[in-house]
């Protein structure tokens, strides 16, 4: 290996290791992106980082599985935590650094503070399944873009509504960041990326892609004309077909995720979340 060539990325664990090595990039001249994520990386996890280095000189990702944003019947515990062939798939994507803080660190002894989003945080979608929840990611993303000075953050489309609220709090808040949406990365039958998809047993698995299936069919009729709910009902019976139990399965406002009767002048979105035996799975594509 050229001995110039960077080995993987700096770790740093405490908010003075982040900022500093942030101002030593800065002095440099180089525009920083942060890439948040809560581990158990996979190629969606890798298309954002090279989105981030298409964008900036360097790029910060975050690994920190936020206890506030599941509630106590939800699969923090559990939740997958891989650190060491993360580590080993930031080197190869060439992130510059690996921010990665103990719980204590990000909530201290104390901590008693709580962004409340509305708006799109309220759109009776993730929002009416996990009330609690979308407080808990915009506390924590506001902290993460506070901590880290970044100039540009990137997300996936895979959490769609996730998209929407932190790009407004970030504007409500006046943070001086641009947050990015990338497109989800699909494997080649149609299923999203998700850290989730290992908990699917192999039959699971095998009827998982129904979902995406059933959406884009959904999708493809709308816009060939037929009435949205005639669509949607179709898309519902498909999913249950295959052993789904639906949460939501709704075409909304790409933006503002506010219901809509009928095809209009503005982008929309359809977004379905289903479990699948213990899996709740969650997808989304434009009509
Ligand atoms: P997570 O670690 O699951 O919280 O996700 C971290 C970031 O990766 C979020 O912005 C997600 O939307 C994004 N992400 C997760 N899965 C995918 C995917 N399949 N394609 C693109 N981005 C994804």
């Amino acid at each position: 290996m050229n001995p110039l060539e960077k080995a993987g990325p700096a770790l740093a664990e405490t908010v003075a290791d982040l900022r500093g090595t942030v101002a030593g990039w800065r002095r440099e001249g180089a525009r920083v992106a942060l890439v948040p994520t809560m581990g158990a990386l996979h190629r969606g996890h890798v298309a954002l980082v090279e989105r981030a280095l298409r964008e900036a000189e360097r790029v910060v990702v975050s690994i920190f599985v936020n206890p506030a944003q599941f509630a106590p019947n939800e699969d923090f515990s559990r939740y997958p935590r891989t650190f060491d062939a993360d580590l080993a798939a930031l080197t190869t994507a060439k992130a510059d650094l690996v921010y990665c803080p103990a719980p204590e660190t990000m909530y201290p002894a104390g901590f008693a503070t709580t962004i409340l989003p509305e708006g799109p945080a309220k759109a009776g979608l993730e929002d009416r399944f996990r009330p609690t929840h979308f407080a808990g990611v915009a506390t924590v993303v506001a902290k993460l873009f506070i901590q880290s000075g970044a100039d540009i953050a990137i997300f996936g489309e895979k959490d769609y509504q996730q998209l929407q609220v932190v790009t407004r709090v970030a504007q409500d808040l006046d943070l001086p960041i641009r947050v990015l949406g990338e497109p989800t990365i699909r494997e080649a039958d149609g299923l999203a990326l998700s850290s989730r998809n290992r908990y699917l047993t192999p039959e699971e698995r095998a009827a998982a892609p129904t979902l995406h299936a059933a959406m884009q069919e959904a999708a493809a009729a709308i816009r060939a004309g037929i009435a949205i709910d005639g669509a949607v009902a179709q898309a519902h019976k498909r999913i249950e077909a295959d052993g789904f139990v639906p949460d939501y399965l709704e075409v909304r406002d790409a933006v503002t995720l506010a219901p809509v009767g009928e095809v209009g002048q503005a982008p929309l979105r359809m977004l379905v979340a289903a479990k699948l035996g213990t899996t709740r799975l969650i997808d989304n594509i434009p009509v």
